[in-house]
């Protein structure tokens, strides 16, 4: 009886960054989240590698039949993070490979069986036994350890009261996808929720928002007109989120900012400059928590 989760080869490819002619893997089956998966290989006779190795009598390089079973350890990690509520990992690395022996040569036109099975996981990093089998026979097996992450960052940024008011906010989240930062999700009861929420902030809200400008001489202004209408907040997500917002947004007095960015499209006035964002890692923590701090991914991105 088969027991686990099966992929197919779409969902393999929405799980793992190998792709053609690396992709190794062409299906998984029996998977068992952060345990293990039997992941099956197909080898054509087409498969780039055996034109050169070797054109009169060819074999499947050793290493790859390493590397066939990564992309299987690869395909279950990223499937057990994601179900977890994880990114999906955009890096995935290998840290060490043990024991590797290589019992017979695979040639093409076989199915190849990956029993995968994870021994540890250790904060990114799983170690991994992995054994391949051609017809009931053992042919490779190695030990090996990958570290999986995911460079996606997160910032909190706001459309404030005057470029909202103003009708700008859809042009402005054009901009925003267009620079490859998407308004972040949250699943809640299996359905997933953007962070995004339209707010009316009180004085008192945006003075503890903006606590670390208390003592500078715009701080009341910057409260009042932060508190005069409707805001929308969202949680924007992507690589080098942070740094690429802050770019994007451009300098905050929008006479100094760059052609094209959002300031010096949309803002009037260094006070009344459209769109907020977080500085920093430990600021975007601390914004994203203000607004929403039912958000989880933040637990675990870095
Ligand atoms: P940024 O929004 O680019 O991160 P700051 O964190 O320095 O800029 O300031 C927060 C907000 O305070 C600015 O977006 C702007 O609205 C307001 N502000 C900053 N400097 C001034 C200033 N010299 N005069 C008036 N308002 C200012
Ligand atoms: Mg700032």
């Amino acid at each position: 009886m088969s027991v686990g989760v099966g992929l197919g080869s779409t969902e393999i490819d929405s799980l793992i960054s190998h792709a053609y002619p690396f992709r190794l893997v062409d299906h998984v089956s029996q998977l068992v989240e952060y345990k293990s998966c039997l992941g099956t290989k197909y080898i054509g006779f087409n498969e780039p590698f055996f034109q050169g190795h070797f054109p009169k009598n060819p074999i499947m390089p050793g290493v790859l039949q390493v590397e066939a079973m990564a992309q299987a350890a690869c395909a279950l990690a990223s499937y057990s993070l994601k179900s977890d509520g994880h990114d999906v990992p955009d890096n995935t690395l290998f840290a060490s490979i043990d024991q590797a022996k290589f019992r017979k040569p695979v040639y093409p036109g076989c199915r190849m069986d990956m029993h995968i099975e994870v021994l540890r996981w250790s904060g990114k990093i799983a170690a991994i036994s992995g054994k391949a089998f051609v017809n009931e026979d053992l042919v490779c097996e190695a030990q090996f350890k990958a570290a999986f992450w995911s460079s996606n960052e997160y910032t909190l940024s706001i459309i404030k009261p005057d470029a909202f008011q103003a009708g700008f906010a859809e042009d402005i989240i054009k901009i925003l996808h267009i620079n490859g930062l998407d308004i972040a999700t949250e699943s809640a009861n299996g359905i997933q929720v953007l962070l995004k929420r339209r707010v009316k902030l009180s004085f008192e809200d945006a003075a503890a928002f903006y606590g670390v400008h208390s003592e500078r001489p715009f701080f009341k202004d910057l409260c009042t007109f932060m508190s005069s209408g409707d805001c929308l907040v969202m949680v924007l997500k992507g690589h080098n989120a942070i740094a690429r917002y802050r770019e994007v947004m451009g300098a905050t007095n929008p006479s100094q900012a760059a052609h094209g960015t959002i300031r010096s499209l949309y803002a009037k006035s260094i006070d009344e400059n459209a769109v907020h964002g977080s500085d920093s890692l430990e600021n975007a923590h601390k914004e994203i928590n203000f607004f929403f701090p039912e958000f989880k991914k933040l637990s675990h991105s870095s």
